[in-house]
């Protein structure tokens, strides 16, 4: 492809598929009816909530599943499941985004920060060291960077620490043929518009353990009508638990399951498109001089909804120097180095209601992480030009620099 060097990317960064029509008319049939709240069934009616609980637990393949208000509800609901509490420590990510510690800091929690190697997954030397400390691992497969699952349980399992896990960027995703959110006791998604189904706001929460599951249903607010589950564990489980466990609102609706039951239904489909346009970028941005593509490794099936590249070791303005002259030509790139939280993009250090938290090794790498988005209204041709300009203004910057 020959481009002049001022070619400019025109495309939004933010600008996501419209809703399939098929899931408008379906919450134009919710409007109609009037019934948006989860448990207004007329009749012997299902409920759109509890239609996509049963049709997500049958896709990923879990016994139990709740859908909830947002993914930051799920992962927090999931830590008051398994008894997480005021005081306790709860192992995570150093290489995450806000709502995970969030969640950790909204049940009175503490943060302990696991570090980030090269592959952008957790530590698993850092994670091994740090085991005794929590009985808690809260695993974010950030940007969507599966580490080896089956190394990850056997360390857990060994120190009897539960894994639950982020999943907002791996729908879809899995790891030697296990589904992500499969892998550990619990596992939470996104449903927020930037994730990989969209209903503005919204999350789900899937588990084989039959307490947990009671347990997190009757947190999201299901009062005495837990029976009008469709993918939750029998009524005796919830006669265990049901004078114990707070009401802690945050239940979906019936509008936003509407929205969300064809999307579930054309995932698949929308993964391959994600994985093409991944493909065209990666390989478009093969062998710069100075920038390190992330290795995918063989075990793990991915979700290209956006692409890491690091730029290891660089000075920092040199880094800034190659995100001014990518936005110059219209390229939005996000900086993991950067000294200020900016956009939804924040470093372990910018959490301040965590106990301040050194590690060295992984501030280098987060130093050089760049990160991109990969909407689905970009085409093919979109991401061939986007990957010319990021390797022609990285380039440019590293001969200067050298
Ligand atoms: C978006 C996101 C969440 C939380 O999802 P919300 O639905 O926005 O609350 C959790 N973890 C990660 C890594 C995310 O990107």
């Amino acid at each position: 492809m020959t481009l002049l060097m001022t070619e400019r990317f025109t495309g939004n960064f933010t600008q996501q598929d419209p809703i399939p029509e098929e899931a408008i008319a379906a919450a134009v049939e919710v409007m109609r009816h009037g019934r948006l709240h989860r448990y207004n069934l007329a009749g012997d009616e299902a409920g759109e909530t509890a239609l996509l609980e049963q049709e997500f637990a049958a896709w990923v393949g879990a016994k139990y599943c709740l859908a909830v208000a947002s993914g930051g509800y799920a992962l927090a609901t999931a830590l008051r499941a398994v008894g997480v509490g005021p005081g306790d420590k709860v192992l995570t990510n150093a290489f995450t985004l806000a709502p995970v510690p969030g969640a950790i800091a909204s049940v009175g929690a503490e943060p302990v920060f696991v570090g980030v190697t090269e592959a952008l997954t957790i530590d698993l030397e850092d994670l091994e060291a740090k085991l005794a400390q929590a009985k808690v691992l809260m695993l974010s497969h950030m940007r969507g960077h599966l580490c080896d699952m089956d190394r990850l349980m056997r360390l857990c399992d060994a120190a009897g620490v539960t894994v639950i896990e982020d999943c907002a960027h791996t729908m879809g995703a899995a790891w030697n043929g296990v589904a992500s959110g499969r892998h550990g006791r619990i596992g939470c998604y996104s449903c927020q518009t930037y994730k990989h189904m969209n209903s503005g706001e919204g999350g789900l929460l899937i588990t084989d353990d039959a307490e947990v599951a009671a347990r997190a249903i009757m947190l999201s607010g299901s009062y005495m009508l837990y029976s009008r589950h469709l993918a939750a564990p029998a009524p005796e489980v919830f006669e265990r638990v049901k004078y114990e466990t707070p009401n802690i609102s945050g239940r979906m609706d019936n509008l936003r399951a509407a929205i969300l039951r064809p999307q579930l239904r054309d995932l698949d489909a929308q993964v391959a498109r994600w994985n093409e346009r991944y493909h065209v970028l990666e390989e478009g941005l093969r062998d710069t001089p100075g920038l390190t593509l992330v290795a995918r490794p063989e075990a793990e099936r991915y979700v290209g909804s956006s692409i890491q590249f690091l730029l290891l070791d660089w000075a920092p303005e040199a880094v800034q120097a190659v995100l001014a002259r990518c936005a110059a030509r219209g390229v939005e790139l996000k900086w993991f180095g950067g000294a200020e939280p900016v956009a939804f993009t924040s470093r372990y250090d910018s959490w301040r209601y965590a106990p301040e938290q050194h590690l060295p090794e992984s501030d280098r790498i987060l130093a050089g992480i760049i990160d991109m988005r990969v909407p689905l209204t970009f085409s093919l041709e979109d991401c061939a030009l986007i990957a010319c300009i990021i390797r022609a203004e990285v380039s440019a910057v590293w001969q200067g620099a050298a």
